[in-house]
């Protein structure tokens, strides 16, 4: 039988009730109080008429508050709808319309943000989670988080019936990297199941009730949702929640509380490479590091556990699969440059780029196309898209991908991000991996930019390393002597830094768009 997410935080509580669940700066929450804190939210959002099905919005940093929501949205039945902190008015709008969630659980200071649009959406309550609730001054039907949990005290939740594999318990909307961004509806065995593939993968490494798992990517985001919170209650880990990447509390943190796993992005891990003396913060209390979301380039990987001695295994994964679907084996052989083997459940196969149809022998490239217990029932509001991206019961990744073999995924690029110059295919992370080896390079990106003759050519945008005094030319004239010269960047452009997603993604789109008007 599946089991839901709930059912498996009922069994980590009747182990380990006393263990700490969330640990927060000074505070903590026990596995038991879990329970009866997203216990207590239930009843009370069934006490404001939520039913099964309606959606409940959490617009929240990393807090405790955020994973008891989510679990009481959960238990109520209803659907959770992850909502970025980041977003403004335009954003919020889409999000919220498209969801017609009824409540939101938002952070104090962006609540003026959503009450100036609730009239223009169907919300009829907002829960605020405050740091200073006596100073707090909320307005109309409107409650403190304490308060409304409060309501819940004593009342039993009332029963609903879940069918795992057909109810929503998430609508998890895209990063929009390529575009606008959309609903995938995760089931509530997609996403017990995503924690239990990844537990059975990394089974004998993280033995129930030691970890302590430090969370730092944000918890609305899928990757933080499976890898760091849904992971970790059924690991009975310790989740130690810090809301924003400061690289000296990360460091900090991670001295004090000596974690034993760290999720992260590449982005993250690059800033902790070039730290002079990160090697003093006993990082090697980590036995993983988790690297997805993004490439991380083969330099930073391996320079990472020079340093630091701690294990970096990349993995691979996205929204509609709730997310993880690859990673390297914390055992067997780690590929650089590689994504790893599928998590168990998991088939792949590379198919190619026009057709979506013939299967491309190991070592060559096409479109990566996944199927197993984790990916979505479809897109919320898109069954055009749902038809395009799901057909036969395969998920069509958009990823331009090869298996090597040995069944190793190496991702390549997005489709959407493969330039053609002068009739070449050239994809981006080629050459990114390349200006990753040079020595003044901190962070680079390759982007087409439209070209009268070449129809596309290739820019470089790059980030140097402090004290370096390179000239954009010295890096072009390297890169000549060390790649095929259609590859070479025509441009290239030191920036002080790259526009990213809140999960460190460079926004090639975005620097397209820019590029696309003012280039020489
Ligand atoms: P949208 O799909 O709306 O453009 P998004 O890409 O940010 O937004 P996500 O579901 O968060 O949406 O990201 C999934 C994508 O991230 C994958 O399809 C893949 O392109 C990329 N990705 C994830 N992990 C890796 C990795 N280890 N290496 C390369 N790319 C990765």
């Amino acid at each position: 039988p599946v089991k839901t997410m709930p059912e498996i935080l009922q069994e980590t509580v009747e182990k380990i009730p006393d263990h700490i669940a969330i640990k927060f700066y000074t505070k903590e929450i026990r596995y038991k109080e879990l329970w009866s804190f997203s216990s207590m939210f239930a009843a009370s959002l069934q006490q404001t008429g939520i039913q099964k099905g309606d959606r409940v919005a959490i617009m929240l940093p990393n807090c405790p508050q955020y994973i008891i929501s989510y679990y009481g949205i959960l238990k109520a039945g209803a659907i959770v709808t992850q909502v970025n902190p980041m977003y403004l008015e335009k954003e919020l709008l889409y999000i919220l319309n498209d969801s017609a969630a009824k409540t939101i659980v938002v952070y104090e200071p962006l609540y003026p943000r959503i009450k100036a649009i609730a009239d223009k959406t169907v919300l009829e309550k907002i829960v605020v989670v405050s740091f200073e609730p006596e100073k707090s001054t909320l307005q109309d039907e409107d409650e403190l988080f304490e308060q409304f949990i409060g309501n819940g005290i004593g009342r039993a939740i009332l029963p609903v019936e879940i069918d795992p594999l057909e109810d929503v318990a998430v609508l998890q909307y895209t990063g929009g990297t390529t575009g606008v961004s959309k609903g995938a509806m995760l089931t509530h065995r997609n996403i017990s199941v995503n924690a239990q593939q990844s537990h059975i993968f990394f089974e004998n490494e993280h033995p129930f009730g030691v970890d302590r798992c430090l969370t730092v990517i944000p918890l609305f985001h899928v990757f933080g949702m499976t890898s760091c919170m849904n992971l970790s209650i059924l690991n009975g880990a310790t989740i130690i929640l810090l809301p924003k990447f400061d690289l000296q509390e990360v460091l900090q943190t991670i001295k004090e509380e000596q974690p034993t796993t760290f999720p992260g992005v590449p982005t993250m891990y690059i800033a902790l490479v070039n730290h002079p003396n990160a090697q003093d913060y006993g990082i090697d209390s980590i036995k993983t590091c988790n690297s997805g979301s993004a490439p991380i380039p083969v330099q930073t990987l391996h320079e990472f556990e020079k340093r630091t001695g701690a294990k970096i295994l990349e993995g691979f994964g996205l929204s509609e699969a709730a997310p993880v679907t690859h990673c390297n084996p914390p055992f067997g052989e780690r590929k650089p440059g590689s994504v790893g083997i599928g998590v168990p459940g998991t088939d792949y196969k590379i198919v190619d780029l026009s057709t979506g149809l013939e299967e491309m022998p190991a070592g060559e490239l096409g479109e990566l196309i996944i199927r197993g217990p984790q990916i979505m029932k479809g897109y919320w509001n898109m069954p055009e898209e749902t038809e395009n991206t799901i057909r036969n019961g395969w998920l069509y990744t958009g990823d331009i991908a090869k298996v090597d073999e040995d069944g190793y995924l190496y991702i390549v690029d997005r489709k959407k991000d493969m330039i053609i110059a002068s009739g070449y295919n050239v994809y981006p992370r080629d050459i990114e991996e390349l200006l990753y080896e040079h020595p003044a390079v901190q962070e680079a990106v390759v982007i087409g930019i439209p070209d009268e003759y070449r129809g596309e050519t290739i820019k470089a945008l790059i980030v140097k390393k402090a004290d370096q005094t390179v000239t954009e030319q010295d890096i072009i004239d390297w890169s000549r002597e060390r790649i095929a010269a259609y590859k070479v960047p025509k441009y290239l452009e030191f920036r002080t830094e790259l526009p990213k997603t809140i999960v460190g993604k460079i926004l090639r789109r975005a620097l397209r768009e820019e590029n696309a008007s003012d280039q020489p």
